[in-house]
């Protein structure tokens, strides 16, 4: 294992399939075990189904995680939790029984072909501001420079005018 400095990480977990509730607990458990030590977990909050509507409403929520893994490594375990958890791959934002998204790693800037860190649409995703702006609200996002309770504001004044 490459050993690097402990880096905090916060993820985006959500499921709308199957005991939602059980599915995230079983992967905070497996993030635990296998990724690294959690140090804050946001409320679980139901939200509408995005991009894709015409699905079951999520359960959702965001976790900070202390790692000494590197990006690409984590996201490969990330990914053997989702398959382990029953996680199978069919059309984009279809309903699925657990989904782990990277929404930062620390202060950087990924640009990976699998990996795009901060997560790319996080800041247009109320069901990832809400959990964020609970667990980190002054925490800056590094690339457009606002804090997540600055962000989550912002979508919902946006979210209000287009209703
Ligand atoms: P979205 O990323 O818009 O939330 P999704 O979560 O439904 O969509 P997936 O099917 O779970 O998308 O993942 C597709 C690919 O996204 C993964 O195979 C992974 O390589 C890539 N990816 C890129 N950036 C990230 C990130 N920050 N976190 C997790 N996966 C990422
Ligand atoms: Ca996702
Ligand atoms: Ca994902």
């Amino acid at each position: 294992m490459q050993v690097s400095e402990l880096q905090q990480i916060y993820l985006s977990l959500g499921a709308n399939l199957g005991n939602r509730e059980a599915n995230l607990q079983q992967a905070i458990e497996l993030i635990k075990e296998r990724l690294g030590e959690v140090i804050a977990i946001s409320s679980f909050i139901e939200t509408a189904a995005w991009g894709k509507t015409d699905q079951p409403d999520f359960l959702n929520l965001a976790l900070l995680v202390a790692t000494n893994y590197s990006p690409l490594k984590a996201l490969t375990i990330i990914q053997e939790i989702e398959h382990q958890l029953g996680r199978e791959r069919k059309e984009k934002w279809g309903a699925r029984l657990i989904d782990i998204d990277i929404i930062f790693w620390d202060n950087q800037v990924i640009s990976e072909v699998q990996l795009t860190v901060p997560h790319p649409l996080m800041h247009e995703r109320t069901f990832v501001l809400i959990p964020m702006a609970e667990i980190a609200p002054e925490m800056e996002h590094p690339v457009l420079k606002r804090k997540m309770k600055e962000l989550l504001e912002s979508l919902e004044k946006q979210e209000a005018t287009k209703s």
